[in-house]
């Protein structure tokens, strides 16, 4: 079993509507059977659906693999290292352009100083591992 076979199943297979809420759908299983509309739902989700896609018929999804749970992990890990990256290259081209830590917090939702803590300290962990890998 290589990652990129786990990586291929997680790509193909189309995950329920309801995949992402595991607290008000635990016994959602996650890999998307039917189609109601656009919405594609797993069967324990179609089975429990109630106003979702009313008077809409359900289509049957072509038979994929389920969805390895933890192949997901990872890629949802490396989407999220991927959208950190995008954070600190925006607050920076942002500084770089004179934006205030003020205004970078209220548009993270943030005071100033945390705002400032978080990505000055980002930084300064990036250039130490910068050093730490080219020696
Ligand atoms: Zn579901």
């Amino acid at each position: 079993m290589t990652r990129r076979w786990r990586q291929h199943d997680v790509d193909k297979a189309i995950r329920c509507q309801h995949a992402t809420d595991p607290v008000l759908r635990p016994g959602c299983t996650v890999t998307a059977t039917v189609r109601v509309g656009p919405i594609p739902l797993c069967s324990s989700c179609h089975s429990r659906r109630s106003s979702v896609g009313k008077g809409q018929p359900s289509v049957a999804l072509p038979a994929s693999p389920t969805i390895d749970l933890l192949a997901w992990i990872g890629t949802s890990q490396r989407a999220a290292d991927q959208a950190e990256q995008t954070l600190l290259a925006a607050v920076a081209r942002a500084r770089q352009n004179g934006t205030s830590w003020t205004q970078i917090g209220t548009q993270l939702g943030v005071s100033r100083q945390a705002a400032q803590q978080r990505f000055t300290r980002a930084s300064v962990d990036e250039s130490t591992n910068r050093a730490t890998r080219a020696h």
